[in-house]
């Protein structure tokens, strides 16, 4: 029977993908469904990261981070230009050039691996059918061995701020902005509040933060969220925490929005208002009566550690499940899915995820924060390094920001490493690696990094757990 697949995986999006990439490679007959469509109404593989997430808020980081090193910058390293001009319309084009681009990779990654791509809505029927209503309403009954849902996560709205698409807006609509707003409000200092209120205060908004929590990044080793408060504040970014939305209306061609902090209501009137208080799990037509998948109260697809959900053959991973809603965490659970159906071992180690926030400087982590180690009563040192002693931070104009090592007192087991400072996202790759096989801070201290690069930043802090720095000071 043609319509009869090993595996069929609901989204196309960072997590269901790979689900169905790896599938394939194990030799099963797989077929992919998705129906994300992009605003000019064509469908499009790859989720909101390759669509209106994790790609085009990285292009546009880049691009503005230029736009401001240029302006603030290139006469430092001795490079003149005169008259510096912003063509948002190129930059725009740009990034939706980059996710045509990626996401048409996945067609073709489809093509080259034997993936049955559906672009439709896909819902599973009890027996491990699969309903697919394609564009023009055709349905067609799919019937699979196993079926793994993948279907991510959607902003969470706020009852008295309606979303508009216009004036208040979602992070897809803030990315896709063809002019400057000339002051833009941003509700949620999460991790999307400051990448995006990032990429328009350099472009040149007024951009103001409103955060609910009295606290900056709590799930950040404080010592990097100071830092990070510091700089962002240097930069002209008004975060103003403590301070709880409760409504927004249109105004005329402004927003008004009244939030409450320990000094009373305010009103503060903006020309856009990106809502980023958070995403949950999309669920919407995907399972059927009687399939037996559990929902919990939050809106997540109930699974245990391999992303089981207890009905046989029927799997959940990424954004729709427990965790944090990362694209890596997506990718490796259903990675890890495909390899079980496989009869292959396979796990995830959810204690190392490494977690990045774009920033200039770059903020990112893995394993525990030193408060989280206090708080666990295991006796530890700490090892710090600023990258205003490193040599190649120093020649790119970079030198902000540092690197920490939390390691074990008793056993020298590194227990967190976190980086605030350039390309602090591609430096934590080596605290994963090191982390994944529980390495101690001596094995960090032994291992060679070459000169001059950011990465001796790490090994500098490695040696300062133990008093032993040789570029910086020992406290
Ligand atoms: P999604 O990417 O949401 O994909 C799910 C797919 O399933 C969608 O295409 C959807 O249309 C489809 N679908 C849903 N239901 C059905 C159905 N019934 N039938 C057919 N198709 C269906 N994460 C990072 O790790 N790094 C980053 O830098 C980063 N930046 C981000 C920036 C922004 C602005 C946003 C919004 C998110 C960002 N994220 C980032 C988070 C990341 O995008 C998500 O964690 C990731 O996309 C989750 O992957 P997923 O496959 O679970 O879900
Ligand atoms: P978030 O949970 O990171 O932050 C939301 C913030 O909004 C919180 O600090 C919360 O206290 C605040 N908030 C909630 N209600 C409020 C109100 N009424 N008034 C004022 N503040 C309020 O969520 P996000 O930034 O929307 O990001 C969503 C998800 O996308 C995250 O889980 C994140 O992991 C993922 N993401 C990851 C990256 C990355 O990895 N670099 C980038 C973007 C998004």
């Amino acid at each position: 029977m043609s319509d009869a697949y090993d595996v069929i995986v609901i989204g196309a999006g960072p997590a269901g993908y790979p689900a169905a990439i790896r599938a394939a490679q194990n030799k099963l007959k797989v077929a992919c469904i998705d129906e994300w469509k992009n605003s000019d109404g064509t469908y499009a593989f790859g989720g909101t990261c390759l669509n209106a997430g994790c790609i085009p808020s990285k292009a546009l980081l880049e691009s503005s981070e230029l736009y401001q090193r240029a302006k603030d910058e290139f006469a430092v390293h001795g490079i003149r230009i005169g008259d510096l001009k912003l063509d948002l319309a190129a930059m725009q084009k740009r990034r939706a050039s980059i996710v045509k681009t990626m996401t048409g990779g996945i067609t073709a990654l489809f093509r080259a691996n034997g993936v049955a791509g559906f672009q439709g809505h896909g819902r599973l029927l009890p027996g491990n059918k699969v309903q697919v209503t394609g564009a023009e309403g055709a349905e067609t009954i799919l019937q699979a061995k196993h079926v793994v849902l993948a279907s991510g996560s959607a902003p969470v709205r706020i009852k008295d701020v309606p979303h508009d698409g216009n004036r208040i807006v979602d992070s897809w609509n803030a990315l896709e902005f063809d002019a400057v707003p000339a002051r833009l409000g941003v509700i949620g200092a999460g991790v999307i509040g400051l990448e995006l209120g990032s990429v328009w205060r350099r472009l040149g908004s007024e951009v103001t933060v409103l955060e609910a929590m009295d606290q900056f990044l709590p799930m950040a080793d404080q010592a990097l969220a100071k830092e990070a408060q510091r700089h962002f504040k240097k930069q002209g970014l008004d975060i103003k925490l403590g301070a709880k939305v409760l409504r927004a209306a249109v105004a005329g061609a402004a927003v008004d929005v009244t939030y409450t902090d320990a000094q009373g209501e305010h009103t503060l009137q903006v020309d856009k208002l990106v809502v980023a208080v958070g995403r949950r799990p999309f669920t919407q037509g995907l399972v059927a009566d009687g399939t037996g998948v559990r929902i919990d109260e939050r809106g997540f697809i109930q699974v245990d550690e391999h992303c089981r959900t207890g009905v046989p053959n029927v799997w959940a991973v990424g954004d729709v499940v427990r965790g944090p809603m990362l694209a890596h965490k997506g990718k490796e659970e259903g990675v890890m899915v495909a390899d079980l159906i496989a009869g292959h071992f396979a796990e995830v180690n959810y204690k190392v995820i490494p977690s990045v926030i774009y920033t200039a400087p770059e903020i990112a982590w893995v394993g525990q924060t030193e408060e989280q180690v206090k708080a666990s009563g295991r006796p530890y040192k700490v090892g710090t390094f600023p990258f205003s002693a490193s040599g190649r931070a120093r020649a790119m104009e970079q030198a902000q920001g540092f690197a920490k090592i939390v390691s074990a007192r008793d056993d020298d087991e590194v227990l967190g490493i976190h980086v605030i400072g350039p390309m602090a996202g591609e430096l934590i790759a080596e605290a994963v690696l090191a982390m994944e096989y529980s390495a101690s801070t001596e094995d960090i201290q032994r291992t060679i990094h070459a000169h001059p690069t950011l990465s001796e930043a790490l090994h500098e802090a490695a040696l300062a757990v133990d008093k032993k720095a040789i570029d910086g000071i020992n406290r």
